[in-house]
């Protein structure tokens, strides 16, 4: 946050890196419904839409290669809220929100979602102060280290998905998903699953609560062991 400094004062925040020529436009994006009228519920909404197209721009430039599918998996996890709750509270917003009695009572200034809905906010309310470029410079510097540290697009697909895709990309038929045992009282089931694929001669198994997590940890192992990668 370092390129971004700003000294602290009216109309910022350390670490935000822009100064509001209107510094209410700020108070309003902080100020949660709780606490009167003047509140950031449509400041909120403009700002999740600049979010969402700000993102989607980024990485359709710097993921030429990655479909649609993975581009919305990866904005999706960047523009959710546990990640905007995030980047809000090491901006520490919390102490700046603006809640009334009764949202503070029930601890809401740590409350996920009203630090995510602050954070979008804040971008809308630079829209609304210094127009697009600013709006779209906040979110790049918000974002950027997560940006860059996302996982490769293939990695946020469930084992089961990818091993479908890993067989069908080679023209090969389908894994089947064997159930080889089932035991344990009603509320302590455990479900043991082999994963058999054309490629392997032997069938990973895998053991969980549920007959669905073991077909994924099955599918995880005969990956794994197709690819050479474990923990992939
Ligand atoms: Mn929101």
């Amino acid at each position: 946050m370092s390129s971004r400094s700003t000294e602290p004062g009216p109309g910022t925040l350390p670490g935000l890196g822009y100064r509001f020529k209107n510094p209410e436009l700020l108070t309003q994006a902080l100020t949660h419904r709780s606490c009167g009228p003047r509140h950031n519920e449509r400041l909120e909404f403009l700002g999740d839409g600049l979010l969402n197209f700000v993102t989607a721009d980024l990485l359709y430039l710097e993921r030429p290669q990655v479909p649609e599918g993975d581009l919305s998996r990866l904005r999706a996890r960047l523009v959710r809220d546990r990640t905007l709750a995030e980047i809000a509270r090491e901006l520490e917003l919390g102490p700046h929100l603006r809640l009334g009695s009764g949202e503070l009572k029930s601890g809401g200034f740590l409350r996920e979602s009203i630090l995510a809905d602050a954070l979008e906010a804040i971008v809308g309310a630079v829209y609304i102060d210094g127009g697009f470029n600013a709006a779209r410079e906040l979110v790049v510097h918000l974002l950027r280290r997560r940006i860059d540290e996302l996982p490769d697009a293939e990695d946020l697909k469930d084992p089961k998905t990818r091993l479908q895709e890993y067989l069908q990309a080679r023209g090969l038929p389908l894994p089947e998903y064997l159930l080889v045992s089932e035991s344990g009282a009603d509320h302590d089931r455990r479900f043991v699953v082999a994963c058999q694929t054309s490629l392997m001669e032997n069938s990973p198994e895998a053991e969980a609560a549920s007959r669905r997590k073991a077909e994924q940890a099955a599918a995880r192992k005969a990956l794994d062991a197709l690819t050479g990668k474990p923990g992939s």
